[in-house]
């Protein structure tokens, strides 16, 4: 993958970076700053080398058209707040305002188009029409660095067509972030353990299937583990279940048992009358969920029994919360695994947006981790060893 260094002196150069900068909003204010953090290491480090930054992002899906509760304004704002130095945002994203800003920009200066996806044009499905939106792009500079590591699973104008018009390499957040989840899949140091868990089973076949037989260890929580329960003839109660993957989760276990993966579940549950974070709770044996309840994190003794199988690895990935963490109540398990990865000395990884999410909000240190993908899709994607275009296109 071309980096940086590659795109030679840039002293008086104009470069197009490709940040993300979707951050969760309540109104105006930003309420996860992470990804605007992320972003600006590449930004330092380009106007650093005597450069000036013409940033593209995009902000929720306004459905290829103007709308105002969509302007990248706050995240601009928060920008030039992080890196110290003023940050223009233009009206547009090629059009009048956008062109006059960038011919106005010097060395040592920042811009910012408005949010991308005003575009109808940047997520077509028409090659045409996405190299129509990416050439206007590039008549505003002269490389291209790719930097939204949220994105380049995505073939769109500004991440995968750009990079094909003007000399293009990848930032240092997609280099991080591409580098780590590369370590934790090809390679990794054992002993290797994956604790997966988030909402269902059919969410996650691409990762389980590419995992399956490199990990040491599989440990399983969150809704997932109740197909793998039902698997096992246990019964569920009103647990999240999915009837129709049964069959996958014991073709699963068939294989890691030839492979010599050891699949790890849990050995209690934490169980709920209702989906609330008022319901009533109670621990019960993983083989034990009465009927009318469900189980909505794994017990106390599942933590302890996953946090000791994460405590000697070497390197450990993670994807998905191990319970329903958004309530208090079920914290403990996503609690257990976060803690224990912090704890280990082994390389550890955070993949999946609801599990970044969850280290940030139950107040964990992100240093603690060796490193916590920005990218929820795309971080799947790495995990499950697919090729990713916006990727693709950055390689010499
Ligand atoms: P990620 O974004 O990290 O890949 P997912 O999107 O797969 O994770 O899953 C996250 C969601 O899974 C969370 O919102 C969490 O509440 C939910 N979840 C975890 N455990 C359970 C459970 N036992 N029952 C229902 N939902 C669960
Ligand atoms: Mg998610």
């Amino acid at each position: 993958m071309k980096t940086i260094d590659s795109l030679g002196d840039l002293t008086g150069k104009k470069v197009l970076v490709r940040s993300d900068l979707n951050v969760p909003l309540d109104g105006t204010t930003i309420t996860d700053d992470g990804r605007v953090r992320a972003s600006v290491p590449t930004i330092q480090k380009l106007l650093d080398a005597g450069a000036a930054v013409i940033v593209t992002a995009h902000l929720g899906r306004p459905g290829g058209e103007p709308k105002p509760e969509y302007s990248l304004a706050p995240a601009a704002a928060r920008l030039a707040e992080v890196l110290g130095r003023p940050v223009t945002l233009a009206k547009d994203l090629v059009g009048d305002s956008a062109k006059e800003t960038v011919a106005a920009l010097e060395s040592g200066q920042v811009a910012m188009l408005e949010n991308v996806r005003y575009d109808k044009r940047e997520t077509s499905k028409v090659d045409e029409e996405r190299a129509e939106l990416a050439k206007e792009l590039a008549a505003f500079a002269d490389v291209f660095v790719s930097d939204g590591f949220g994105v380049v699973h995505r073939k769109q104008a500004s991440v995968y067509d750009v990079a094909q018009i003007l000399p293009a390499a990848a930032g240092l957040l997609v280099q991080k972030e591409v580098e780590s989840l590369s370590r934790a899949t090809t390679n990794p140091e054992r002993p290797y353990a994956v604790v997966l868990g988030g909402s269902k089973v059919s969410d996650k076949l691409g990762v389980i299937g590419n995992l399956l037989t490199k990990a040491d260890r599989l440990l399983i929580g969150g809704g997932m583990v109740f197909t793998f329960l039902a698997a096992k003839g246990y019964s569920v109660g009103s647990s999240l279940l999915e009837q129709d993957q049964i069959d996958t989760v014991k073709g699963y276990l068939a294989t890691a048992e030839e492979n010599g993966v050891e699949i790890v579940l849990p050995t209690d549950i934490e169980v709920a009358d209702k989906f609330a974070a008022d319901a009533e709770h109670k621990t019960v044996a993983a083989d034990a969920i009465p009927e009318g309840w469900m189980g909505l994190d794994i017990g106390p003794e599942s933590a302890a029994l996953f946090a000791s199988k994460i405590a000697d690895a070497k390197t450990i990935v993670w994807n998905g919360p191990m319970g329903v963490f958004e309530f208090e109540a079920f914290e403990g398990g996503t609690r257990g695994v976060a803690q224990a990865m912090i704890d280990a000395d082994g390389f550890s990884v955070v993949g999946g947006g609801d599990s970044a999410a969850a280290v940030r909000r139950l107040g964990y240190d992100e240093g603690g981790f060796s490193h916590i993908s920005t990218g929820g899709g795309a971080s799947l994607e790495l995990l499950e060893g697919k090729v990713l275009p916006g990727l693709a296109v950055l390689e010499d």
